[in-house]
């Protein structure tokens, strides 16, 4: 039976749907005004991870998923490259659609902008407002945290003394609850960006965002809510209280948070300067799946420390299932029935709250067992992708990643050759050797291949 940790009670528990017809997940995106760094990205694995494997254990998932492409950094992204709001926030939510791709993170289900959703948040702060828990300032419609009963409950917040303080800015301290701004009314510094509502010209707040979004595809109550751990508070927090307000209904059932990414002086931030994109590795010779790969060794609780070591670490041990992969599709090699002994464990560790490098390791234990049946083994591995996603149904010979040097190598070797300068030509076969390659003869020329 899986087992999800989950925020709001802080222990494991037996995951049950609302529905016995499918699962319902929410998972909170991107804000489009840059590149998503490797931060952001490891959070999109872990929700790619979770889905994958509540799909491998049978359950139906829908996921819904938004793109935050109206907040302060987005109008001020865009002014500051003079180009207009939807094609700013457009650039940044094509290269975050192709960086998922790269990692092999399934596309979820339903992806929702925040500018395409605008009346249904109108319509949501409305009722909050008729209902008495939100109130016009002067900067905006606020929600007042005194009237919900369980404020702050998921991220364990003393009440505050301070509680009658408003708060405009979408992210503030855990220290100082606050009203929030559902709603900022227009000023200058928007420019051309508003929209007209009963209660004023102006723009939503972030969180109201997920909440009337959820609302509109799910209903008052889902399954599960993701995102890291930073949006506990305030976000995640805020997102109870109106969607609570609204419905009277619990909002949520099991909250998931994923652990940071972090750099060994700290975080990953702009402002320290250590931000790594996709591109960033890819420009190191590192591929998206070598990421991905890396990622799946950390429990996704756990913080990953990330350095350039442990990516090369596990770019190599990557590299290694790839040719073991593609070996095992050549072989046809009765051996026993190994499958049920696997697939148990796999199951196991899966239930566990995802942990998945336990999955990891005992995908790598059924790859190296060589009296498993070549055939049933490669079916099961293939099994386990589903969940893993390392994309072994594509591996194929030209994936192997045959270093720059053994390549300089064999083309010096081949103009030995050609010389008749065998002396030379085997020197560079046993160099070729000792840096961990064998040189075989095939149609098409000369082919490394690792020892
Ligand atoms: P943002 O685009 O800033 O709204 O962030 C997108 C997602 O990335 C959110 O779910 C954040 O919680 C998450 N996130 C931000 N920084 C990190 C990090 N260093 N490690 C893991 N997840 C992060
Ligand atoms: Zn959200």
């Amino acid at each position: 039976m899986l087992k999800l940790y989950n925020t709001l009670t802080h222990k494991k528990e037996v995951f049950r749907p609302i529905k016995e017809s499918g699962v319902s997940m929410y998972s909170c995106g991107p804000t489009v005004y840059n590149y998503a760094h490797i931060g952001n990205l490891r959070t999109y694995i872990f929700n790619d991870l979770l889905r994958r494997s509540l799909k491998y254990l049978g359950f139906k998932v829908t996921q819904v998923m938004n793109i935050t492409d109206i907040d302060d950094k987005t109008i001020k992204g865009s002014q500051k490259e003079n180009i207009p709001l939807k094609e700013f926030t457009k650039k940044y939510e094509r290269i975050f659609f192709n960086d998922l791709k790269e990692l092999n993170i399934i596309k979820p289900s339903h992806i929702l902008r925040a500018t395409e959703s605008i009346q249904e948040m109108i319509f949501f702060i409305e009722t909050l407002i008729k209902k008495g828990y939100a109130y016009k300032a002067s900067e905006g419609i606020y929600f007042s945290i005194s009237k919900s009963k369980n404020y702050g409950k998921l991220a364990q917040l003393e009440k505050s003394k301070n509680k009658k303080a408003r708060i405009k800015s979408d992210e503030y301290d855990k220290s100082n609850p606050q009203d929030f701004a559902l709603w900022k009314f227009y000023t200058e510094e928007d420019g051309n960006i508003f929209w007209e509502a009963p209660f004023g010209r102006g723009r939503p707040g972030w969180h109201i965002e997920c909440s009337a979004m959820s609302m509109k595809i799910f209903g008052p109550q889902i399954d599960i809510h993701t995102g890291a751990i930073d949006l506990i508070f305030p976000h995640h927090t805020n997102e109870i209280a109106q969607s609570e307000a609204i419905t009277g209904k619990k909002f949520v059932n099991y909250w998931i948070h994923a652990g940071f990414l972090t750099m060994k002086e700290g975080k990953m931030s702009k402002s320290l300067g250590n931000i790594l994109t996709l591109e960033n590795l890819n420009n190191g010779g590192f591929f998206p799946l070598d990421y991905r790969y890396l990622c799946l060794l950390t429990h996704y609780r756990s913080s990953l420390v990330f350095s350039l070591e442990n990516l090369k670490a596990a770019k190599n041990a990557y590299e290694r299932i790839k040719r073991k992969i593609i070996e095992l599709k050549a072989k046809k090699i009765k051996g026993k029935d190994l499958t049920k002994e696997y697939k148990d464990k796999f199951k196991k560790a899966i239930d566990d709250d995802l942990s998945v490098p336990k999955a990891v390791q005992i995908f790598i234990d059924a790859l190296d067992n060589q009296q498993f049946d070549s055939l049933k083994k490669l079916r099961l591995l293939e099994k386990f992708d589903e969940v893993l996603g390392l994309n072994i149904e594509e591996m194929k010979e030209e994936d192997v990643i045959i270093s720059k040097e053994v390549i300089n190598l064999m083309s010096e070797r081949e103009t030995a050759r050609k010389n008749k300068d065998f002396k030379t030509a085997d020197k560079i076969r046993d160099k070729i050797k000792s840096l961990g390659y064998s040189l075989e003869d095939s149609p098409d020329g000369v082919k490394a291949k690792k020892i």
